[in-house]
């Protein structure tokens, strides 16, 4: 039997964690989950959806933060986010279907830790950390201290997250995230890869920075080395992204695919995130989400 409340602020909702409650935001994965037989419901649940503190989308001079409450239709269609943070848009628009990314939060996909998140390689490439509060403590986690394993975070059980929060970007910068899909609308990713590049006045490549869904038990970050940056984007630099990211990756078989197929194509994607983050650094506008304007994944 589980208990369910409402926090009507901040403060109820870190001392409810602080007495053992499990927070819930869309409920997509944690209700859901529990209908499909994968966990029971926690004995205390408590709702986060009314706090207004975890809300909004604030950009100044030098950060970015998102509330954990924004959801994935907010995401998509946000003018900072689909201008200036474009793979976490590009992200946040391929999540299940309309009514899981209405309800389904920024904060819920991060926290439930899975390989396959779409949101999460996205902030990797753009520098993020999670805001994490305790009814006494608040701190940053980096990504990549936060997920330890699939499903799994090093977040305490009395901290909330509240925002993540990321580095405002340098001019001539843009990003992409990119998914291998069987269909289009339910499905997580077979493999994807999220990028962001920033250009040098000379249109070579001043930064670069990729990550992984679904080839490793957590979001991966691949070391691109010396592969493209302070050179020309083109074929070769393409396909050197490619070679490091399927090197990178250590992806297992399963009944959507095999290691090898997972291997391969996570490079295919690597190159196309690159690519397309390059063009919109150079000020291509290219439609949200990059998947169905470039016509990569499902056609339905
Ligand atoms: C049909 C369907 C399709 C889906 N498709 C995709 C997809 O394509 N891509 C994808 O990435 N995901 C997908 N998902 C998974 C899910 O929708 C997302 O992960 C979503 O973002 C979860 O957010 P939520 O608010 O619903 O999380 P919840 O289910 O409310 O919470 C998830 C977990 O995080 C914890 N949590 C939530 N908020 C916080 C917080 N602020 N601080 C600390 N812990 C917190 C909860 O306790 C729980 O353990 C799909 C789910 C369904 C049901």
């Amino acid at each position: 039997m589980t208990t369910f409340s409402i926090a009507q602020s901040l403060d109820e909702a870190l001392e409810a964690l602080a007495s053992g409650a499990r927070p819930v935001a869309g409920g997509t994965d944690l209700v859901v989950g529990s209908r499909q037989g994968k966990a029971p419901l926690p004995a205390t649940v408590i709702a986060i959806d009314r706090i207004d503190e975890l809300g909004g989308i604030n950009l100044d001079d030098n950060r970015l933060r998102i509330g954990a409450m924004v959801t994935h239709a907010q995401l998509m269609v946000d003018p900072i986010i689909a201008g200036q943070f474009s793979a976490i848009a590009d992200a946040a628009a391929l999540v299940g279907s309309p009514s899981t990314r209405n309800v389904g939060t920024l904060g819920g996909n991060v926290m439930n830790g899975s390989p396959a998140m779409d949101t999460g390689a996205p902030l990797v490439v753009l520098g993020a950390t999670a805001e994490l509060q305790t009814t006494s403590t608040s701190r940053q986690s980096t990504m990549d201290e936060l997920w330890i394993g699939p499903g799994t975070t090093s977040a305490a059980d009395d901290e909330l997250c509240v925002a993540l929060n990321m580095p405002a970007r340098p001019a001539n910068s843009g990003s992409a995230y990119v998914r291998l899909e069987y269909r289009r609308a339910m499905e997580i990713a077979v493999v994807g890869a999220a990028a962001s590049v920033t250009l040098a006045d000379d249109g070579t490549i001043a930064e670069a920075s990729v990550a992984l869904t679904a080839v490793a038990p957590t979001i991966l970050a691949v070391d691109l080395g010396d592969s493209i940056v302070g050179k020309p984007l083109n074929d070769a630099t393409l396909a050197a992204v490619a070679d490091v990211a399927s090197e990178t990756a250590t992806p297992i078989s399963d009944l959507r695919a095999t290691d090898r197929y997972r291997r391969h194509t996570v490079g295919v994607m690597a190159r196309r995130a690159i690519a397309a983050a390059a063009r919109r650094a150079d000020g291509e506008t290219i439609a949200i989400p990059v998947n169905r304007a470039l016509g990569i994944g499902a056609n339905s």
